[in-house]
């Protein structure tokens, strides 16, 4: 495949990060690329898996004449990252992100970027519970959704040559508002982690049940729980701090949903729970 970007800086060395290098490498998407993270054993680790195909000592060295910038840290720290590179940038550079908010990454770097450079915010929708340098893997966005949420007046060039690239790793692309992309994140990905963190809580506190027993007769549902309960807490708690109305409003509806059947349960109102049920799964059988 034909190179894309010469040279694509990836500041993070984590799954997203990682996956991207790997990815782009499989396909020579990138004439090269440079990946910073902040913590020195994360930059060894990346150096000696060959993750990238250079590691730099500072996100400025990182940045300096790349023409593609992907922020690939947890959503609180966009901003920091952002005003820490933006004087290194290349004129007429993209810089994009990975993060799983949109809005609140938007306001915290759109003022950095300088006059010049594109900022074309993005979110893939692909993921697993593992984090750091040695979980990516080069297949992770094949087939998966990578939303675009350009504000307007955003550069349609830089716009349209990321989406390339995005293709090209294997995902399909779509362009989606910022403020929509942030409600539906919330229904399908964040609420969702927030309730399966609940439940492996309520797991851990209950005495009566032993830990190893919770372990050794996990059936199908507890396991997806524990699954998403294991990952990376820096970055879900950002994700909550930063999705704060969204989740809320989501949480409130899920809550109402929830006392209406324990409810059910508690009246013995089994038409109601049967009603119910079949409901979520013609939703279910809309998703396969
Ligand atoms: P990760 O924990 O695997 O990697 C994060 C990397 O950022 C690490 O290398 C860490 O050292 C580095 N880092 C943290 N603070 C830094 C700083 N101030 N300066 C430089 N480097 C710093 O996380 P990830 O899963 O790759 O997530 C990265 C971003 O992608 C997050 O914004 C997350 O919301 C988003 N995202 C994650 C998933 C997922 O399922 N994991 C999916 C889509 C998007």
């Amino acid at each position: 495949m034909a190179v894309l970007y010469d040279r694509v800086a990836l500041i993070g060395l984590g799954l997203i990060a990682g996956s991207m290098s790997l990815a782009m490498r499989a396909g020579g998407l990138a004439g090269e690329t440079v990946g910073y993270a902040r913590s020195p054993e994360t930059r060894a680790a990346a150096r000696q898996i060959g993750l990238v195909d250079r590691v730099a000592e500072s996100a400025a060295e990182a940045v300096a004449g790349a023409d593609l910038v992907v922020l690939a840290v947890p959503v609180g720290v966009m901003g920091a990252v952002a005003a820490e590179i933006a004087p290194h940038l290349k004129p007429g550079a993209t810089v994009t992100d990975v993060g799983s908010v949109k809005q609140a990454v938007i306001e915290a770097v759109a003022p950095h970027i300088p006059a010049g450079v594109h900022f074309v915010p993005g979110h893939p929708l692909a993921g697993t519970e593992h984090s750091g340098p040695h979980s990516g893997f080069a297949a992770l966005f094949r087939n998966r959704w990578w939303l675009l949420t350009p504000p307007e007046g955003t550069d349609p060039e830089a716009t349209a040559r990321l989406a390339a690239l995005i293709r090209a790793m294997g995902a399909n692309v779509e362009d989606m508002d910022a403020a929509h992309h942030d409600l539906v994140l919330a229904v399908t990905s964040h609420t969702p982690h927030l309730i399966a963190y609940t439940m492996v809580g309520v797991a851990d506190h209950l005495k009566r049940v032993t830990e190893s027993e919770v372990i050794k007769y996990s059936a199908a549902g507890f396991r997806d729980f524990t699954r998403i309960a294991a990952s990376d807490p820096t970055m879900w708690r950002d994700v909550f701090l930063q999705n704060k109305e969204a989740v809320l409003d989501i949480l409130g509806r899920f809550t109402e949903e929830l006392f209406m059947l324990q409810r059910a349960i508690r009246m013995g109102d089994g038409a109601q729970l049967h009603d119910y049920f079949t409901r979520t799964r013609a939703i279910r059988r809309g998703i396969i």
